[in-house]
């Protein structure tokens, strides 16, 4: 092995690092047999890198672990380790799924020749099955700004997953308090970096010592931006979005031309059309910007981004959007009433506030049921999927599976998945599928070769580090544990609409969901007087003219991320043709 240390990273550590800031210059690891991709990459790194990060090469991957042990050992943080693929590098794929044993939070990169087009499956199976975090093209010219881009964006979604950048917020708290644990969860999601100490931690104790403690009430939020820089103790969310300076007061006379209830990815999608067409908007939002997706540390399936996003970047980037247009947001406050009063509909808030508005749409998801299993939950992404893993099937060719559930929707991935996988085993918590899966779906299971069912059986536990090796199943009526190998598991235990909060005021199905546009007309919707013959509802226009549902929430939506901002921006257009009508009615009442 050689260790070949580039002239940059001789070079002095710009202010900030080294024995003066108190931290190592990150370590970006190049690992390749071969010379000439090597050679092309800390070409790159290092003249676009060489300032703030410490490019490093390794040409046997027999020496990696070593190299890497050696640099965590002298407190080096690894951002990346990006490693070859190829006829040299044969085994790359696998050489770079080792690191996670080494230091989880390196990012590992493979690095594909422009041509080479047999490595693409390879790589995307990789992706989805956690062994790598990205890919990219090697680069083929100097400078090669579309390498650099996407290097830029692995270490800027290192950076952000780590603490100890910029803090915009510091939270003091107890470490296992669940509202300290929500608060660090909330923060991020809306884009806002935080700095989170324990406050029986010796640096907590420190920073709590700065106030009277007759004041002090856990959590403490410090916010450390603009002029004034408020500190909190033991905030509501209201407290805090009212301090964020984020919300205005709302006259209780101003009407909105749209109220956009929930701003995941159909209530954005929503409110960057409303606006952006010049229409008065506003978002209420109870959590934070990006609905479920937010949750997702990586979107593989929506159009335009080949190497994935996150969740959070793609909220962010749609929130700035529709606030940029113009749309008003309120967060942290949630709707909890829905009615209709002069030809506007109120929305009432959990705060006590009302809003008025001539249209809604209703964009408030649904939530899935999760299997609260710790550490299968710790491989979400790497292992676990919820929902039909429609776009992970070809990924798990030859591989072992287990689909979890008993309803349609888990007969219906079974099926799907078995096209790809080894074997499928479908994971049922009752003694039969019978009063839960179509007669058809349990014929075609049981008529494939490769698909198995087992029932009275959950999972209760799971082994893995890089990406899920094992499941741990009980048998219910036993109590007997069996350890399994297994690659993938796709769990589809149900969705739960967010529609509690509307009471009677808008018709849905047996399960919650909100129905829609020709939906509405079938016997027993509630609907009777509503719509007359010359009036029918619209596509999306619920049992309430001119509330629209969009997203999840609607009955027969799709449940991805594309769809639902799909569904959000066809509403806009119908929000138009309502708000038309009522002009006209309003002009012909001489209002
Ligand atoms: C972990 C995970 C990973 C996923 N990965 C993918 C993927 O890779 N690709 C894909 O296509 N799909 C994926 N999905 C599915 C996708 O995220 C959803 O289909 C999509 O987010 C639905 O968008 P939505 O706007 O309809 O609802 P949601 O995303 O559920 O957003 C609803 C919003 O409404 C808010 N809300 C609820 N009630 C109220 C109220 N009363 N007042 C105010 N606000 C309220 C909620 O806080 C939430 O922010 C994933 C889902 C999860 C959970």
């Amino acid at each position: 092995m050689t260790n070949d240390q580039l002239p940059t990273n001789q070079a002095a550590a710009p202010d900030g690092y080294g024995k003066d800031g108190g931290a190592d210059r990150p370590a970006i690891v190049i690992i390749s047999r071969d010379p000439n991709a090597r050679n092309r990459l800390v070409r790159e790194l290092s003249r676009r890198y060489g300032m703030d990060y410490q490019v490093e090469v390794c040409d046997d991957p027999a020496g990696l672990e070593a190299h890497l042990r050696g640099l965590a050992g002298a407190g080096t943080p690894i951002a990346m380790v990006i490693g070859g693929v190829g006829e040299l590098d044969p085994d790359g794929i696998d050489v770079l799924g080792t690191v996670r044993g080494i230091d989880p939070e390196a990012f590992r990169v493979a690095a594909v020749r422009w041509g080479e087009w047999e490595t693409a499956r390879p790589m995307f199976d990789a992706v989805s099955l956690g062994k790598i975090d990205h890919w990219v093209l090697r680069p083929e010219q100097v400078p090669d700004e579309e390498f650099n881009q996407s290097i830029t964006q692995f270490l800027s979604e290192w950076r952000n997953q780590r603490a100890g950048g910029f803090e915009a917020v510091r939270i003091i708290g107890e470490q296992w308090s669940v509202r300290s644990q929500e608060l660090r969860e909330t923060f991020p999601r809306n884009g806002i970096p935080i700095g989170f100490y324990d406050a029986n931690s010796e640096r907590g104790q420190e920073m709590l010592s700065d106030f009277d403690p007759d004041q002090v009430d856990l959590p403490v939020v410090i916010l450390r931006f603009g002029g004034e820089q408020p500190i909190l103790f033991n905030p509501s969310n209201l407290e805090i979005a009212e301090a964020f300076g984020l919300t205005r007061p709302i006259p209780a006379e101003e009407v909105f031309d749209l109220a956009v209830v929930g701003s995941g990815p159909a209530g954005l999608a929503a409110a960057v059309y409303a606006s952006s067409e010049g229409l008065r908007t506003v978002v209420i939002e109870r959590e934070a910007v990006g609905g479920q997706a937010g949750t997702s540390s990586m979107i593989r399936n929506y159009p335009g981004f080949a190497q994935g996003v996150t969740g959070a970047k793609l909220a962010i980037e749609a929130f700035q959007q529709a606030w940029l247009f113009g749309s008003t947001f309120l967060f942290m406050r949630h709707v909890v009433g829905l009615s209709a009063d002069s030809g506007c509909y109120q929305l009432q808030l959990s705060d006590g506030g009302v809003i008025t508005a001539r249209t809604v749409i209703i964009a408030t998801g649904a939530t899935y049921r999760r299997l609260g299993v710790p550490s299968l939950e710790a491989l979400l992404g790497r292992g676990l999927f919820y929902g039909a893993g429609v776009s992970e099937a070809p990924a798990m060719r030859g591989r072992k599976v287990f689909v979890i559930g008993g309803a349609n929707s888990a007969g219906q991935a079974a099926i799907h998945l078995a096209k790809w996988a080894a074997q499928v085993t479908v994971l049922v918590r009752a003694d039969t599928l019978a009063a839960t899966m179509s007669d058809y779906l349990i014929r075609e299971i049981t008529a494939a070769p490769n698909i198995d069912v087992r029932y009275q059986v959950q999972v209760v536990d799971a082994t893995g580090t890089d990406h899920l090796e094992s499941l741990v199943l009980e048998d219910r009526p036993s109590g007997h544990r069996q350890s399994v190998p297994a690659d993938a598991v796709f769990a589809l235990i149900g969705a739960q609409p967010r529609t509690d909060w509307l009471g009677d005021s808008v018709a849905r199905d047996q399960l919650g969901f909100i129905l829609t546009g020709p939906d509405l007309l079938g016997e027993g919707t509630g609907t009777d007087g509503t719509w007359s013959p010359d009036r029918q509802p619209m596509p999306h226009e619920t049992s309430l003219p001119g509330v629209f549902a969009a997203g999840d929430v609607r009955q027969g939506s799709v449940k991805r991320v594309a769809s639902a901002v799909g569904e959000g921006a066809v509403t806009i257009p119908l929000i138009h043709r309502r708000l038309d009508a009522l002009a006209v009615a309003e002009s012909a009442a001489g209002r």
